[in-house]
């Protein structure tokens, strides 16, 4: 499907996703608020924990595209895609188009 990545720049791709985790509003999950965020839906552009990484899996790739921080390779197309948006703007966002009332499940 897509060529295989150089090295390099796995690297630097790598690199950059610890660097925008050192971010206040990357350093827990975007769904339940809590833990150290591993895990990130690219597509949506948000950083999650491991459980609610699963949650998003279980969404399907059409809705959530998740990818480990650690232990994936992050194409240029997903390292874009997760730089324009980042906890703070992807929650802003999707808040924005919640209807008036909705709560966010705690848990
Ligand atoms: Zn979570």
């Amino acid at each position: 499907m897509s060529q295989k990545q150089d090295k390099a720049t796995t690297e630097r791709h790598s690199k950059t996703l610890r660097e925008l985790l050192k971010r206040p509003e990357n350093k827990v999950c975007s769904d339940c608020k809590r833990n150290d965020p591993r895990w990130a839906s690219w597509n949506l552009g948000v950083f999650l924990c491991i459980r609610c990484s699963g949650i998003h899996r279980s969404m399907g790739t059409h809705i959530s595209k998740v990818k480990s921080v650690d232990l994936d390779v992050w194409t240029v197309e997903q390292m874009n895609s997760i730089q324009k948006w980042g906890n703070k703007r992807a929650n802003a966002y999707w808040e924005a188009h919640l209807k008036p009332g909705h709560i966010p499940p705690d848990q």
